[in-house]
């Protein structure tokens, strides 16, 4: 093995440093996870067992365990079985753990019993940065990404899913009762053996059928018309790939622009965010203790009723309209080529028309005012406009708001890539340490406590790269 680099003999007598301490330097993150876990009122977060059982085994303190699982998730080990493992031969788990090794199954229930809980470390944390003084511009951009759950696509059913298959099975039945028809015409022993085989697989296809149909009801019973074999709460998802859906749930963050911290976060199983501006704005805003509270959003955000609700918290919404318009794709001018004036109450068109109000409806629970005027017909720039007599402009009762949210984000050129910028470090590195994200987890409550340690881990590690191992140490003791 000459000139090669050469390790050392096996047998060779060494003497090695005499204590685990000596193993794990003062910069090393594990330090921050002892501490910080050590520092929390277990009991007051709401985990089970603090006080130890006057009889029987004695168990793992909760502490142990959820230092286990900080590393772990810290480290890219979710999974119980391998930080069961892990325990008993990785140095800084050793450190950490006072080489105490729980079994596989007292890591997972540890995980599973005490969901609340771990939320609420999750929280803390923030409030800790908070306590830091971290939060001083009151800017969070807000931002959803699809995570797998542990359903596959085939298990989960939709109205549409099923008709298809009902579809294929009557297909098969058919073809299969015109095959049974024309064997049974046949004699002889073959025609025999055919016949009592294609009996068996019509008895097959028509007890599908039936567990189909039965499955039907239970589809059209569920409020959005689909249900989850494996996991009942998940949901299917379309994603920004063309094409392309999957099984799972929208994680909603809402992260400071400044350091890039999650500071609030939420598991929800919708299908688009069209309902999670305000929830989640006032989450931030409450986490980031401050009286006020800027957010971003991209166009999947946009609702009025959401950004009214936002301006009714005082939060200030920064959220650009979706292109929806049918007039602009076909080519001819959109709503927002019409100028909106407050003091007339109307609106001027391309050709310098007013459209003034005529009437109130409600439309879908919006209360909208109709404007238009009696030019078109003579109007120059009509086959650029309607192709109906006149047009009509509809302007929702609240649409001041929705216009002044626009106006101040005109003012904002950056505020998207601010919001880009913001959002894309979190869910990138949440999506690469969950290893092409999917949950480990069933069910929402689980789903729940599985984000939140990613989450905490997440924003322990974002933390040590701002602070500092030590400083962030003598942040947590203060
Ligand atoms: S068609 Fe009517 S609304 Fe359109 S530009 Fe002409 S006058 Fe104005």
């Amino acid at each position: 093995m000459g000139r090669f680099v050469e390790g050392e003999d096996r047998a060779q007598q060494v003497l090695l440093p005499p204590s685990l301490e000596d193993y794990v330097g003062e910069d090393n993150p594990v330090r921050v996870v002892d501490v910080y876990v050590d520092e929390l009122d277990l009991a007051e977060l709401g985990f089970a067992r603090v006080m130890p059982k006057a009889t029987g085994r004695p168990a793992y303190h909760p502490s142990t365990l959820l230092k286990i699982y900080l590393y772990g998730y810290l480290n890219r080990i979710q999974s119980s079985r391998r930080l069961e493992r892990e325990a008993g031969r990785n140095i800084e788990l050793m450190w950490l753990t006072g080489r105490l090794a729980p079994d596989f199954k007292t890591i997972a229930d540890f995980r599973k019993d005490n969901g609340p809980a771990i939320q609420a470390v999750c929280a803390q944390f923030i409030a800790l940065c908070r306590e830091i003084g971290l939060f001083v511009k009151a800017v969070a951009a807000i931002d959803g990404a699809k995570f797998k759950a542990v359903n596959a696509r085939d298990r989960n059913i939709t109205r549409g899913k099923l008709k298809r298959r009902i579809e294929q099975v009557e297909t098969s039945i058919g073809r299969y009762l015109q095959s049974l028809d024309a064997a049974d015409a046949q004699e002889g022993d073959v025609a025999e053996e055919k016949v009592g085989r294609l009996r068996e697989k019509v008895a097959a296809m028509k007890a599908k059928l039936q567990e189909l149909k039965s499955l039907e009801a239970t589809v059209i019973a569920s409020p959005d018309h689909q249900i989850s074999l494996t996991d009942p709460d998940a949901r299917a998802m379309a994603t920004s790939l063309r094409a392309s859906g999957m099984v799972g749930y929208n994680v909603q963050t809402a992260v400071d622009t400044e350091h890039h911290l999650i500071v609030a976060h939420e598991v929800t199983n919708d299908v688009n965010d069209k309902a999670q501006l305000s929830p989640m704005a006032m989450k931030a805003r409450s986490a980031m203790g401050t009286d006020t509270l800027d957010v971003l959003a991209d166009r999947g955000y946009f609702s009025g009723w959401e950004i009214l609700a936002c301006n009714a918290q005082d939060i200030s919404p920064l959220v650009p309209k979706p292109y929806t318009s049918g007039a602009k794709a076909a080519g001819r001018y959109g709503k927002d080529d019409f100028l909106y004036d407050p003091d007339e109450n109307a609106y001027r068109c391309p050709a310098g028309e007013m459209l003034t109000y005529r009437f109130t409806n409600v439309e879908k629970g919006q209360t909208l005012h109709s404007y238009w005027t009696t030019r078109c017909e003579t109007c120059a720039l009509k086959p650029h406009c309607t192709t109906g007599p006149f047009r009509r402009i509809k302007r929702w009762e609240h649409e001041g708001v929705v216009d002044a949210m626009l106006k101040r984000l005109n003012g904002m050129p950056d505020a998207m890539n601010i919001r880009r910028r913001t959002v894309e470090h979190p869910f990138g590195t949440l999506k690469s340490w969950m290893g092409h994200t999917h949950f480990l987890t069933k069910g929402m409550e689980k789903v729940k406590t599985e984000m939140s340690l990613c989450v905490l881990a997440y924003n322990l590690k974002r933390m040590i790269a701002i602070l500092g191992v030590e400083p962030l140490i003598t942040a947590i003791r203060a």
